[in-house]
């Protein structure tokens, strides 16, 4: 099962070499940016260290412990992440009604579809109570596994007090727990903290590999997937979400857009564009599509195999003329600067406008 995850084969190779040698670090810190794995690989590893198969493809995820730690219902499974503020009670139960909902929403959506976040509506950390109800389960006995596993998701988003609160816990964890920490942003995390884990580094996922998921695990059209995946900067739960969303409607609205640049005299066609009413996710892959869009442009003239949207060749034959790969770099780097635009609260309607225009004076030759 460790090798469903896909493109990390130095990190899954070392975990495995860590339980063969039986040399398992007391803590790790899984860094790398979203979207790489991190989590699942956290789980898989969690789920080797116990899974009851004697065959050495471990977890071999229908074992008893296996289901467990995948139903996220294994006794010694402890998973914290950075919730809103739960109002826990002692005993560790979550008091507020409306947390409790979002909470439990987190962890199924994690265990469902993995790839998409969830977002608890409201700021979000590792509480210090969250940890000192940790702390208080470490201190009780192991129930039923060989290993005990922690995941801390997001470690960095715990401030310095809780983070010194758990400190002896992760210098020195009772025995057999392995406390796996995961985070996108290294810099934020404590230096206390990093010290005292062995790191592991997640690189971005190629564009392959991403292409080969979508199109095994998630029945993603070719050219989509290839589009995707080039879109994606190596983050699959990007990947995903763009695939999905194009299957729909971006991809198309992306062409929309360059059709109606292409053949207007004036701006007539203004009002259709600012007619788009969407958020600022879509606006963004909107973005990233005519990036892809674009590049395809000049490849019709020079590298026309490489071209992503091969199903369009005819339009963008149509459309591409002789001074297009001249004109592009600057198109690229204007489509950048919208998204940080985007991304800065600008008003969309005025980033629409700006787009219209410059994909106008793109295509006009
Ligand atoms: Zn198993």
């Amino acid at each position: 099962m460790f090798r469903r995850i896909k493109g990390q084969n130095q990190v899954v190779d070392l975990l495995q070499r860590a339980i063969e040698q039986q040399r398992i670090a007391q803590a790790y810190l899984f860094h790398g940016s979203d979207g790489v794995g991190k989590f699942m690989t956290a789980l898989y590893f969690g789920m080797a260290l116990n899974c009851y198969s004697s065959s050495e493809y471990r977890p071999c995820g229908v074992c008893s412990s296996c289901h467990k730690f995948l139903q996220f219902e294994h006794p010694d499974f402890i998973y914290l992440f950075p919730t809103v503020n739960l109002k826990l009670s002692p005993e560790g139960e979550i008091k507020d009604s409306d947390a409790l909902k979002q909470y439990e929403s987190y962890i199924n959506n994690k265990i469902e579809s993995p790839w998409q976040d969830f977002f608890f509506s409201g700021s979000t950390e590792i509480r210090k109570e969250s940890i000192s109800l940790l702390i208080k389960r470490l201190e009780y006995s192991i129930h039923e596994a060989q290993h005990r596993v922690v995941i801390i998701e997001n470690a960095d988003m715990m401030n310095t007090q809780t983070a010194n609160a758990f400190l002896k816990t992760l210098e020195e964890p009772p025995q057999n727990t392995v406390i796996i920490l995961t985070t996108e942003k290294l810099p934020q995390v404590l230096p206390t903290i990093l010290s005292r884990c062995q790191p592991v580094y997640f690189k971005p996922l190629s564009q392959s590999v991403i292409q080969d998921i979508l199109f095994d695990g998630f029945k993603i059209d070719t050219v989509v997937a290839k589009s995707a995946a080039r879109i994606s900067g190596g983050n699959l739960k990007t990947a995903i979400r763009v695939a999905h969303d194009t299957e729909n409607s971006t991809r198309d609205k992306a062409f929309e857009l360059m059709a109606l640049a292409a053949k207007s005299k004036s701006l007539e066609h203004l009002n259709h564009v600012l007619n788009h009413k969407d958020n600022t996710d879509a606006l963004l892959d909107m973005l990233a599509y005519l990036g892809v869009i674009a590049n395809d442009l000049v490849n019709i003239h020079y590298a026309p195999d490489e071209v992503t949207n091969f199903d369009r060749t005819d339009f963008l034959k149509g459309i591409s003329h002789a001074s297009i790969p001249d004109r592009v770099p600057d198109y690229l780097l204007l489509l950048d600067d919208f998204s940080r635009k985007v991304d800065g609260n600008v008003n969309p309607s005025l980033i629409r406008i700006n787009l219209f225009i410059a994909t106008k004076n793109l295509l006009t030759p």
